[in-house]
């Protein structure tokens, strides 16, 4: 998980674009009617999201003068179609340095997932705080997952800052071809409970799945330069060369697939001494 910083957009700021692009003059009003009570929920989400604690939400099937159906209706039709509010999820969207998936750190983030479900917290179907960007693959995999407990919640970009510890880690299996196994081994010194939620977080996002293949690819890419730093610097060349990818990886992201893949390439003696020179299928 990359921490991302969320953005400044008013709750109240997206009920009043979404009322100013329907033309049912009703909807229009009970969206304009709705705007105190957005800026309470903005702000008591706020508050429960610093402590992690998203658990106390509540379901609830009305939202002062809007129900779930309108609500839903309202997003799907207008909040994610119209003009006047492309700008607003243009910003969220951009919160993603590079466009890049701030759960996977791998895909591309052309989506927004809500963190809290929309079919179950339809009340916070609008709010900015509750809208992540991340790839289809992370959104598909989350669905509506609804926590039953804190080490249930999966890690939230814009408040587990907390959570950029360094936990993500690969070993290479000695096969041919070479494949990368990507686990989460969060620092024994942590609370159980933390430790437990970052398991929990990569198991519901099905990282091994996705992170194997870019640093398969990663290595298909750098093979032939890596192999050349082996003949001209011998195996502690390429080793040195290797910790410094990672070091170099984990700069920029501590917990990226890339500071993972080069530090399980520098750490395995059978990838230096063997697998490097073997002939790829
Ligand atoms: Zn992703």
């Amino acid at each position: 998980m990359r921490p991302i910083n969320k953005a400044s957009i008013a709750h109240s700021d997206v009920y009043s674009a979404c009322s100013k692009s329907i033309r049912d003059q009703t909807t229009s009003r009970k969206l304009i009617n709705n705007i105190p009570l957005t800026e309470k929920t903005q702000v008591d989400y706020d508050k429960l999201a610093k402590k992690s604690n998203f658990l106390t939400h509540v379901k609830t099937n009305q939202y002062g003068n809007l129900s779930n159906v309108e609500l839903t209706k309202i997003y799907r039709n207008t909040f994610i179609k119209s003009a006047k509010t492309k700008d607003i999820i243009s910003t969220i969207k951009t919160r993603s340095p590079h466009g890049i998936c701030p759960i996977c750190g791998a895909n591309a983030a052309k989506t927004l997932d809500h963190y809290l479900p929309e079919s179950i917290y339809t009340h916070l179907i609008l709010l900015p705080e509750n809208l992540i960007p991340c790839c289809g693959d992370c959104n598909k995999y989350k669905s509506s997952h609804t926590p039953k407990s804190y080490e249930q919640q999966t890690l939230n970009p814009y408040y587990d800052h907390h959570y950029n510890i360094r936990w993500l880690h690969a070993s290479i299996l000695p096969t041919k071809p070479i494949v990368f196994s990507f686990k989460a081994l969060p620092p024994l010194s942590l609370e159980e409970k933390r430790i437990i939620r970052i398991e929990h977080h990569f198991k519901k996002f099905k990282l091994d799945d996705t992170l194997s293949i870019f640093a398969s690819n990663e290595l298909g890419t750098r093979k032939y330069e890596l192999k050349n730093t082996k003949i001209t610097s011998g195996a502690d060349g390429l080793r040195k060369s290797l910790y410094e990818s990672a070091e170099s990886a984990a700069h920029h992201q501590i917990n990226s697939w890339q500071t993972a893949a080069y530090e399980a390439m520098a750490m395995s003696d059978w990838f230096i001494h063997h697998g490097i020179d073997q002939e790829e299928p």
